[in-house]
């Protein structure tokens, strides 16, 4: 089984690839943990292309805060990785669109079987019982999707 775990830095995502390793994890699994980042908002790309005063320096100053979110996310699941001693790959991106799009453009890039995740991330909003991401997959995945609740 190839499993793409998709992760923010919730603690919800933390109990998806917890649950993983612990129903459905086998040594022979290929494991792959996939973020898709945030990139700079659009206007701030669009002004940089318009050509608008915009110090170059700043560009790569919003870059390197995207860069450093992403990397945090990254140490914590490599790290809890490492720990185990498990195999596994990496997949952090910045996505271009919706990052459940991304998620799904991994997944099967990746030539995955499902995508485990959690059912809520890091979003204040908590009016529905899937956040916006885990409910963009569920929809749009052609492969099967597994949600773990929130604990
Ligand atoms: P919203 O983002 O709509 O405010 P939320 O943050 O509570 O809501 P989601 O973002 O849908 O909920 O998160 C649900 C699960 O989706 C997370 O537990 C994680 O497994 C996965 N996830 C969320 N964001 C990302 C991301 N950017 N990259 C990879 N996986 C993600
Ligand atoms: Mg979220």
């Amino acid at each position: 089984m190839r499993a793409l775990v998709a992760v923010d830095g919730s603690n919800t995502a933390e109990t998806a690839l917890d649950w993983y390793l612990e129903c459905l994890h086998k040594p022979e699994n290929e494991l792959i943990i996939a973020h898709a980042g945030e990139p700079p908002s659009i206007p701030t790309f669009k002004l940089f292309a318009e050509g608008a005063a915009f110090p170059s320096d700043e560009i790569t100053k919003i870059m390197a805060e995207q860069n450093k979110k992403m990397d945090k996310v990254k140490n914590k699941f490599a790290l809890k990785c490492d720990q185990k001693k498990l195999k596994y790959k990496l997949v952090f991106m910045m996505y271009d669109g919706e990052p459940g799009e991304s998620i799904i453009r991994t997944a099967e890039a990746e030539k995955c079987d499902a995508i485990v995740m959690g059912s809520r991330g890091l979003g204040a909003i908590r009016r529905t019982i899937l956040g916006s991401v885990s409910d963009y997959v569920l929809h749009h995945s052609k492969m099967p999707v597994l949600i773990c609740p929130k604990k």
